[in-house]
C-alpha cells in the first residue's frame, strides 16, 4: 500500500514511522509511505502556507493553493483520481472498520491541517473527512499516524502473525479477552497499607486443555464486552457457542440485580 502524507511538520511523521511494525514493514517495501512537506509547493520567497480569515476572527487558515499544488504534483507521480482523506475533528468516526476498508485501497493521500484548519476549498479534492475522537488537537499529524497505523494493521504482511489482527478487539465486534504471561505467580504489596495478595494465572490457561481454553477466552470477551461495551454486542458476529454463552452471562447478571 501507498500513503502520502502531506504537512508543514514533517519530522512529526517521520520521526515514529522509523520504529516498530510500520518501519519494518515500510523497510521491507510492504508500505510506501513518503512524506510531503507543504512548504515545498508554494511559490513565494518565504515559503507562506497560512492566511488571516475572511471576515476576521482568530488563527490562521492553511491556503488552498499550495494544498492544490501538492496534490497535483502526488497525482502526477501516483497517477490520478486520488484518494484524499482530510483530518479533521468534523469529519466521520474513524473506526476499525473504516481502518479494514481503506486498507484495500493501493494508495491514500493523508492531509495533515494546522491553525484553523484548511480553507473550505479544499475540501472540493478530499474524498472523504475522518476524525480520530471528539476532541480537538493542534494538528492533523497525530490523526494521521493513527488513521496510517490502524489500516497498516489490515495490509496482509504488515503484522507477522495475521491471526493476531483478527482476534483483536473490535475485529468482530467483541473485546479481546484477557492476556497474561508469565510467571504463574506473582506477589504485590507487602507494605503496612496494601498487604501483600499473590495475582495467579486463571487455572485454565495453564491446563493444556485447548477445547477449554478456547471456551474460556470466549466468555471473557464476551463478558468484558458487555461489561464495557455493551453498545458492540448488537453487531457482533458471534457463533452459536458465543450467542449460548452471552445468554449465560446475561442470565447470571438479571439474576445478581
Ligand atoms: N478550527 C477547526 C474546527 O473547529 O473544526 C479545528 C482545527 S484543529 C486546531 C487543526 C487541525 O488538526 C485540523 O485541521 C485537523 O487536521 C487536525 N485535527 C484536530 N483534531 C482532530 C481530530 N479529532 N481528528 C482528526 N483531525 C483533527
Amino acid at each position: 500500500m501507498t500513503v502520502d502524507i502531506v504537512t508543514i511538520f514533517p519530522a512529526m511523521i517521520e520521526q515514529p514511522l522509523t520504529a516498530g511494525i510500520l518501519g519494518r514493514a515500510i523497510e521491507r517495501g510492504t508500505l510506501d509511505v513518503k512524506v510531503r512537506d507543504l512548504r515545498d509547493f508554494t511559490t513565494d520567497r518565504h515559503r507562506v502556507v497560512d492566511d488571516v480569515p475572511y471576515g476576521g476572527g482568530p488563527g490562521m487558515v492553511l491556503k488552498p493553493d499550495p494544498i492544490f499544488r501538492a496534490l497535483d504534483a502526488i497525482a502526477a507521480e501516483r497517477g490520478a483520481p486520488l484518494t484524499v482523506i482530510m483530518t479533521s475533528p468534523q469529519g466521520r468516526p474513524f473506526t476499525s472498520a473504516e481502518a479494514e476498508r481503506l486498507s484495500g485501497l493501493a494508495h491514500v493521500v493523508l492531509l495533515c491541517g494546522r491553525y484553523e484548519g484548511f480553507d473550505e476549498r479544499v475540501r472540493e479534492r478530499v474524498t472523504e473527512e475522518l476524525s480520530i475522537g471528539d476532541y480537538v488537537l493542534t494538528g492533523g499529524e497525530l490523526p494521521a499516524l493513527v488513521v496510517l497505523d490502524a489500516v497498516a494493521r489490515f495490509v496482509p504482511g504488515v503484522v507477522g502473525d495475521e491471526q493476531s489482527v483478527a482476534q483483536d478487539t473490535f475485529s468482530r465486534g467483541l473485546l479481546n479477552h484477557p492476556q497474561y504471561t508469565r510467571p504463574p505467580e506473582i506477589a504485590i504489596g507487602g507494605a503496612a497499607a496494601s498487604p501483600e495478595r499473590v495475582l495467579k494465572v486463571p487455572e485454565v490457561l495453564l491446563s493444556g486443555n485447548h477445547a477449554e481454553i478456547r471456551k474460556w477466552r470466549k466468555r471473557e470477551a464476551l463478558s468484558r464486552t458487555l461489561a464495557r461495551r455493551p453498545d458492540l454486542l448488537a453487531a457482533a458476529s458471534l457463533d452459536d457457542e458465543e450467542v449460548q454463552l452471552l445468554r449465560e452471562l446475561k442470565g447470571a447478571s438479571h439474576e445478581r440485580d
